[in-house]
């Protein structure tokens, strides 16, 4: 497996950085204040630690950028210069947790590695694709032309890369196959992938609608925010952040945004939980099904990220109710896929199920080599690496 780490809690109580190189794993509990902080502490654990992987900066040829927001402008990854980072700031406004990191490192990089050309990845890329009808939404038409206010969707990097993984998997052309693509992580998104293109996503303009998550609401009835500033007399500041902060998991449950504690605590008999599970299940089940729709037809369900690849219950349940579009998956294989058996489709159903482990960061490579050595025309192979079901960092 390559080097791996995680900077977490940045800013927080409780910082730690973990990297692993093989089965060799360090994990430190440190104070780390910021991003240029976290950053000292990746260069460390890659050039200078006793699980350096990195002889000196020279041997830095090309950097990886997960970019979160691109808005409307980019179609594909790209090599960073002036008018990307013009774009980036620009994006901002719509995606102001993310977009700040993102600029950060890239900057930073900049600063530390000159000369080395960065590489931004972006998440809203990959639905560019999405027809006009689909992210449009029905408001004065203004809003989309002058204010850009329209569906862009997220997690585009892991969606893509799991539907190629799953075609080779399937061992049939990309080109061929109706997929949806269920990415179950902290963030959740469904994509409707046709012909290796997106055609439909489940979250929007803003990272909180869709599919409930950990801590953010998924869709509800816009007008309910009307209700509670006019009628509840709460501030837009205090509504926003109880749909992205105190809703999902966390607000029905009442206990934690973690779904790990929340099927717990739901199989213990605690009634909120298992709302909270029912409700998760429901939507995704739903989103599954107008996904379908919006493709004429479905070849593959493919499961990823923290409850797709880990939650053999989550998917049982999601399948249990999609018979009517010839999903049916085999409870065994369901139950095995730990043991890297990504196909767990029942030998009577008409669509296959996968469960793929995604990996952004080997997407955000591999586009990196693509576009800084073969100058964006050779697509380096993809698949043959990435069955491994590596423990998550
Ligand atoms: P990610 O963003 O991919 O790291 O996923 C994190 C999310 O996956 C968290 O909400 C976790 O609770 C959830 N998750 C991870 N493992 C499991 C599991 N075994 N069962 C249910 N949910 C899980």
């Amino acid at each position: 497996m390559s080097p791996r780490g995680l900077i977490a809690r940045i800013g927080e109580e409780g910082s730690y950085s973990e990297y692993r190189v093989g089965d060799k794993k360090a994990v430190e509990e440190r104070l780390i204040l910021c991003q240029k902080v976290a950053f000292d502490v990746m260069v460390d654990n890659l050039m200078n630690s006793e699980l350096a992987v990195i002889e000196s900066a020279e041997a830095i040829t090309a950097i990886g950028h997960r970019a979160v927001h691109g808005g409307d402008v980019f179609v594909d990854s790209v090599v960073i210069d002036e008018i990307v980072m013009k774009q980036l700031y620009a994006c901002v406004r719509f995606a102001p947790l993310h977009n700040p990191c993102n600029i950060a490192g890239i900057e930073e990089c900049m600063r530390r590695f000159p000369g080395v050309p960065n590489v931004a990845v972006f998440d809203t890329a990959f639905h560019q694709s999405v027809p006009r009808e689909a992210y449009i939404y029905a408001l004065p038409y203004d809003l989309y032309s002058k204010h850009g206010i329209r569906k862009y969707g997220f997690h585009g990097t892991s969606c893509r890369y799991v539907s190629r993984v799953a075609a080779d998997v399937l061992n049939r052309p990309l080109e061929d196959l109706a997929m949806v693509s269920c990415h179950l992580g902290n963030g959740v998104t469904l994509d409707a992938v046709k012909g290796g293109e997106a055609v439909d996503t489940s979250i929007g303009f803003v990272t909180f609608c869709g599919v409930p998550m950990g801590t953010r609401s998924g869709d509800f009835d816009p007008a309910i925010i009307f209700h509670l500033v006019k009628e509840q007399g709460r501030s837009l500041e205090e509504v926003e952040r109880l749909c992205y902060e105190k809703s999902g998991f966390l607000g029905v449950s009442g206990i934690s945004n973690d779904m790990r504690e929340v099927e717990q605590r739901a199989g213990a008999g605690d009634d909120r939980c298992a709302l909270a599970v029912d409700i998760f299940v429901y939507h995704i089940r739903k989103t599954i099904g107008t996904h379908a729709a919006a493709m004429n037809g479905l070849d593959a369900l493919v499961f990823t990220a923290g409850s797709g690849e880990n939650s053999t219950e989550i998917r049982s349940r999601v399948c249990a109710g999609l018979g009517v579009l010839g999903v049916k998956i085999d409870e065994r294989l369901n139950e095995m896929v730990r043991n890297g058996h990504p196909n767990i489709s029942a030998a009577s159903a008409f669509v296959t199920t996968l469960v793929v482990p995604t990996d952004e960061e080997r997407m955000i490579a591999l586009d990196t080599v693509r576009l800084v050595n073969h100058g964006g025309q050779v697509p380096p192979p993809i698949a043959s690496l990435a069955l491994t079901y590596p423990e998550r960092v």
